[in-house]
């Protein structure tokens, strides 16, 4: 096990503060909407950061790290430990990378296809296990974003929910690039229409309870429609560097 760098004390303060005014404002959305602000749990977006500022988040009271990278979740773990949180896969997840999730993550948030879905059974099927995971919906139409249409999605559930150690728990998405969080409002609300309506068909084997919406941007709009896992990351550890695997 490697070590974790120590981090200034005003590093630490900070993000400590992050956290609780990104938890004061969950709260906020959630009693607006008349929501229990309980239903709704941050999950840290920690992709690129280093486990001495993760670390300083745990102490603050984040429980849930959602990491996008394999090699750096892995790396992430073996610093801070399996237990110091629960670890969620965020990210875009490719199948041949499916067989190290299971030792990894406790929810897989972005199932985008059914070869996905299928790897994950197959692979849980060979250990004897299941993974939770939610189903990304690609709901703005852009042809560059992955996700099953809610089209693709109402057709092809039937064939989710013969996978026994696929274990579907609701929807994710990510909106749209948009000039405010108002705009990605009805976003949100499409993703909500579409959990009822898969909920109503009462599929057995498939709950649809929890909602993965809302970013930095627009997590408030995210919980007054619905959001029970919402991704945060600036707002707790501040402004990333380029991403590296563009
Ligand atoms: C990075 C990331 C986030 C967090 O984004 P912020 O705008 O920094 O809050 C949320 N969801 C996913 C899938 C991400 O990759």
């Amino acid at each position: 096990m490697s070590e974790v760098e120590t981090i200034a004390d005003d590093k630490v303060r900070s993000i400590a503060e992050n956290v609780a005014r990104v938890k004061a404002r969950i709260e906020q959305a959630a009693r607006r909407a008349g929501r229990d602000p309980s239903e709704v749990r941050l999950v840290a977006a920690s992709k690129m950061v280093d486990s001495a500022r993760i670390r300083a988040a745990l102490a603050s009271g984040v429980d849930i790290l959602g990491e996008n990278y394999l090699q750096e979740a892995r790396q992430k773990i073996g610093q801070l430990g399996a237990h110091a949180a629960e670890w969620h896969c965020i990210g875009a997840l490719q199948r041949n990378k499916v067989r190290y999730i299971f030792d990894l993550f406790s929810m897989v948030h972005a199932v985008d296809r059914l070869e996905l879905a299928d790897e994950i059974n197959r692979r849980g099927e060979r250990l004897g296990r299941s993974m939770p995971v939610l189903l990304e919906v690609n709901l703005g139409g852009e042809a560059t974003k992955s996700g099953f249409t809610p089209q693709a999605l109402m057709d092809e559930v039937e064939q989710l929910a013969a996978m026994p150690q696929l274990q579907v728990c609701g929807l994710m998405t990510i909106p749209p690039p948009a000039p405010s969080p108002e705009a990605a409002r009805p976003f949100f609300q499409e993703l909500r229409d579409l959990r009822d309506r898969l909920t109503q068909r009462g599929m057995a084997g498939l709950a649809f309870h929890e909602l993965s919406m809302g970013m930095t941007a627009d997590f408030e709009v995210a919980i007054e429609e619905g959001a029970t896992l919402v991704r945060v990351g600036t707002a707790i550890f501040g402004p990333r560097p380029a991403p590296r695997h563009a």
